[in-house]
Order: C-alpha cells, then structure tokens, then sequence
C-alpha cells in the first residue's frame, strides 16, 4: 500500500533519509523506533508530502505521491496523520474539527458528516465532548479528537508520530487503546513509537531508524529479545 524506494533527503549538509527502502502492505501496522534526530518524523512527513524528497519515489496505493492541489489534498485524506502535539482547531468545537475536512474536502453533506463524525467521536469515547473547544479537553481527549478527525476522512493508511510522548502517563493508555483497536480492526497503520507494549501488542513488523538508515526490522518479538544490530543493541539498552 505505501512503498519507499531508495528515498533520499539532505537539509542542507545533513543527509536526514538514506536510501530508504521500506514496503507497508495492507492492513499491516509498523512501528518505527530509533533515537531522536534518526529521521522517523521526516520519514513520516515525507510520506504525507509535508516534506518533499531529493531521490528515489514514493507510492501511496500504486501512485506516486501528487505534488500539489486537489490530487494533495486528497492523498492528504488517504494518508492520516497523527502528531505529538494534538493540532486541533482551537476556534472550532470538537465537532466541527471532525466534519471539517469531510464537508471541505470530500463534498460530503454537512448532517452525513455531522452523523459520521459523532459515531467516530462515540468510537474514541469522546461524543459527549462533542460540543466543546479543544482547550476545554484532557490531552488524552484531544489526542483521540485528533485521531477520529483523521479517521473522518478514511484514509487507507494513518501515520502516528509519537502520538503519545506530549501525554501525562495516566492518559497515554486511553490513546494508545484507540490505537490498538484500530490495529486490530485492519487499519494499515505506520507509527513512530517509543511505547514497547503497544508495539508487542499491535505491530506485525518493527523499524528500527538510526542516523536516516533502517538498520533493521523485525517482528516486535524478535527485534526487542533478540536485536542484530549494535545500534539497535545500543538503543534497547538506554530505553527498556
Ligand atoms: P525525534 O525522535 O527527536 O523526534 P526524529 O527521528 O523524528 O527525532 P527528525 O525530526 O526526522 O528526527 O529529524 C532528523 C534530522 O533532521 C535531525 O537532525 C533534525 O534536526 C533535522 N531536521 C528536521 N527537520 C528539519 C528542517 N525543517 N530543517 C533542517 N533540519 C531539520
Ligand atoms: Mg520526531
């Protein structure tokens, strides 16, 4: 569903994306791990083309990524995406947040999208929030706002970085939950995640980043009893 073929990105003198190669088939979950500055957030950005890339090509089922107007926007919808910071509109009501891009983007019905999107909100746990701003919610909520916001648009495939690491500890549970269901339930799912439970839990694959190389992947299993790389060695020894 999403290939990665020999992707490059420099800023300037630093080489952030080496040689990427990387295969996301339908319905799997990813989790990518590595140590800050390794490139898991341009790689993530690069996919949702809010970076562009200097070589190599990237396909979002079978097409490669539009440069820019409706066909952006809609691979914008077919590409979810989750930050660190929730990213919500602060002037518009929870509900609103969710029918937005539907109604704009999608030209669905304003009460289609307002029934769509309380049956989103009712799914994260978070309808009776429905008429509240965004301030006025935990981060935990807010987070879940963002993640049925994405959902309203159905994407084929949600991208998550580090979803969780702006969450007091009692609140990254309920996200990290939302998360897991849609996992189960088939989404196609990348996600840059330090969470090790969550990966045990819902990754088929792990992808392991370190100084803009995939050094190795694995299932989550094996990857954090039995990693082959010094790096990835390295790196499981600081976090676990
Ligand atoms: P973290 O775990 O801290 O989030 P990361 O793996 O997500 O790290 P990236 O954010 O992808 O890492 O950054 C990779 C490298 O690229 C870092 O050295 C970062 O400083 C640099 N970088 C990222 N965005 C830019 C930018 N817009 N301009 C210049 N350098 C950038
Ligand atoms: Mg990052």
């Amino acid at each position: 569903l999403v290939v990665l073929e020999k992707v490059n990105k420099h800023f300037g003198d630093l080489h952030v994306l080496r040689d990427i190669d990387l295969r996301v088939d339908r319905g799997e979950v990813i989790v990518v791990i590595g140590p800050s500055g390794s490139g898991k957030s341009t790689l993530c950005r690069a996919i949702n083309r809010l970076e562009t890339i200097d070589s190599g090509t990237i396909t979002v089922d079978g097409r490669p990524l539009p440069q820019e107007g409706k066909a952006l926007a809609h691979l914008r919808a077919d590409v979810g995406m989750v930050f660190q910071a929730f990213n919500l509109f602060a002037h518009k009501t929870i509900l609103d947040n969710v029918t937005l891009g539907p109604i704009k983007v999608k030209g669905t019905p304003k009460a289609q999208a307002r029934a769509e999107a309380m049956a989103l909100l009712e799914r994260v746990g978070v309808a009776n929030q429905a008429d509240k701003f965004p301030a006025q919610l935990s981060g935990g909520q807010q987070q879940r706002v963002a993640i049925a916001r994405s959902l309203a648009m159905s994407p084929k495939v949600m991208l998550f970085d580090e979803p969780t690491s702006a969450l007091d500890p009692e609140m990254i549970n309920e996200v990290l939950d939302v998360m897991t269901d849609l996992a189960h339930e088939g989404m196609t799912m990348i996600v840059v995640t330090h969470e090790m439970g969550f990966a045990r839990r819902a990754a088929n694959r792990v992808v392991f980043m370190a100084d803009g190389e995939i050094q190795e992947e694995a299932d989550p299993e094996t990857f954090f009893t039995a990693p082959t790389s010094a790096r990835a060695k390295d790196f499981l020894s600081k976090i676990l």
